[in-house]
């Protein structure tokens, strides 16, 4: 099924055009209402008429979250206050939160896209969907809950925490959907196994998962633990909030509502377009947006666009899985480290459950890696008094590592249950270094 046939199937030359009308539109709105884009722009010697079509966008300026910080808190807003209906702030995995005020049409746009991903899912009126993201000044929890209600499914608003109440209620009312992030999908799945509840007990069908990083391992993991298809869902507070692109049936990609966010990929270090298929930095435009609209926001996300169509009948262009953010990236001893590739060489062996820490320090001179992982209940179990085996699975690890990673990691095999729970984002990583 398809939310929106009409644009989540336009042709691409109509998307291109519509998406140049919408951008002469926003350009023009934020050189009238936002001082700080008209400097810019000024700077650059450019009026709004300059911008005809979305092949202009190169000569628009970057904006970035230092200066949502330095605007700090409504300096990029360009409609008035009285026009503002709800204001987030974000969650600040990597600093002070940043504000984004949202007006009526605003929040129709986000219900309407978050729609397109909902039914790409799957997902109809005639589900009962359980939203598990944190309710409050995250987008998350509201930004889905507005999406389901509009298309018409029943609403749990269950939010993070109260794990085993909302699992009786999973089980009790035949919740089909569930919305959360990866990390809390799991965290889900080990409580019941703790409650004694099954996966058959259960009628989960459809997950959406998003909000951090996460591989096709885990997303095997949560599909066999939950006993559910798992989705991917992307956003970002700044951009609007979860609903910028979503994967259809295929699972090939997450098509992005192009419409209303441009994409482009840069490379990080020069700006400049990189070719499509490879991976960059993925920068968004908002071209709707009223609250807040912002122009080639650099999102610090690593993906790349994937090139050709999708078999699903959608023209969007498709977004491939988010490696890590330039600010996640470890550098160590020169080596450019991600920890969604520690997590792909874990759960690629059967012997860890998803659970694993890297440890960064600064010993002498010499950079350390460290790699904590949590071993599977049974395995666990079954080798308990053999030391000579977990030597060999330590070691076994550590091999693995150092071919994907071309780095020595220490390996710490750690007891199942023993490393911290997330329920919100994982970070997964202590970097020791940034104290010095
Ligand atoms: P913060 O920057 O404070 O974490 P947000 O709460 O808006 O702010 O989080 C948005 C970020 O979360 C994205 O930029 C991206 O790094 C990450 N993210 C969101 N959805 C996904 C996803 N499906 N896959 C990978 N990363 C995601
Ligand atoms: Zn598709």
């Amino acid at each position: 099924m398809i939310w929106n046939e009409n644009k989540e199937c336009m042709s691409r030359e109509d998307m291109r055009a519509l998406q140049g009308k919408r951008l002469h539109k926003i350009v023009t709105y934020v050189y009238h209402n936002v001082p700080f884009y008209r400097k810019k722009l000024q700077e650059r010697d450019i009026r709004p008429d300059d911008i005809q079509s979305i092949d202009d966008i190169v000569r628009l300026p970057f904006t970035t979250k230092q200066d949502l910080r330095d605007n700090y808190p409504f300096g990029l807003q360009a409609a008035p206050q009285s026009e503002i209906v709800r204001i987030h702030a974000s969650s600040g995995t990597t600093g002070n939160p940043t504000i984004v005020g949202y007006t009526r049409k605003d929040i129709g746009v986000w219900s309407e896209c978050m729609s397109r991903c909902l039914t790409a899912y799957g997902v109809s009126r005639n589900d009962t969907f359980s939203v598990a993201y944190g309710y409050g000044l995250f987008t998350g929890g509201l930004g889905a809950h507005y999406g389901v209600e509009n298309i018409g499914a029943a609403v749990l608003p269950a939010s993070i925490g109260n794990t085993e109440k909302h699992l009786h209620l999973i089980r009790d009312l035949g919740v089909s959907g569930i919305a959360c992030t990866p990390s809390y999908a799991l965290y889900l799945a080990e409580t019941m196994k703790r409650m004694g509840i099954t996966k058959e007990q259960i009628r989960l069908r459809v997950g959406a998962f998003g909000a951090e990083p996460w591989t096709e391992e885990m997303r095997r993991e949560i599909e066999d633990k939950l006993g559910l298809k798992a989705y991917n869902l992307y956003g970002l507070s700044e951009i609007m909030g979860p609903c910028v692109s979503y994967e259809c049936p295929r699972q090939q990609g997450s098509h992005i509502n192009e419409d209303h966010f441009f994409p482009e990929i840069v490379d990080p270090e020069t700006l400049e377009p990189v070719d499509a298929g490879t991976v960059g930095e993925l920068v968004f435009t908002t071209l709707t947006k009223e609250g807040m609209p912002i122009l080639r926001y650099r999102t610090r996300d690593l993906c790349s666009i994937l090139p050709g169509t999708c078999s699903c009948g959608r023209t969007s262009l498709r977004m491939g899985h988010i490696m890590g953010r330039t600010d996640d990236m470890l550098i160590i001893r020169g080596i450019n480290v991600f920890p969604s590739q520690v997590e792909s060489v874990v759960l690629s062996m059967k012997e860890f459950a998803p659970r694993y820490l890297l440890v960064v320090d600064r010993i002498g001179n010499l950079d350390t890696l460290q790699v904590q992982v949590e071993l599977r209940q049974e395995y666990f179990d079954e080798n308990f008094d053999t030391i000579a085996t977990f030597q060999e699975l330590e070691k076994r690890l550590a091999d693995r590592l150092k071919s994907v990673l071309s780095l020595t990691a220490k390996v710490n095999l750690k007891s199942p249950g023993t490393l911290a729970r997330s329920l919100g984002k994982d970070s997964h990583v202590i970097d020791h270094r940034k104290q010095y």
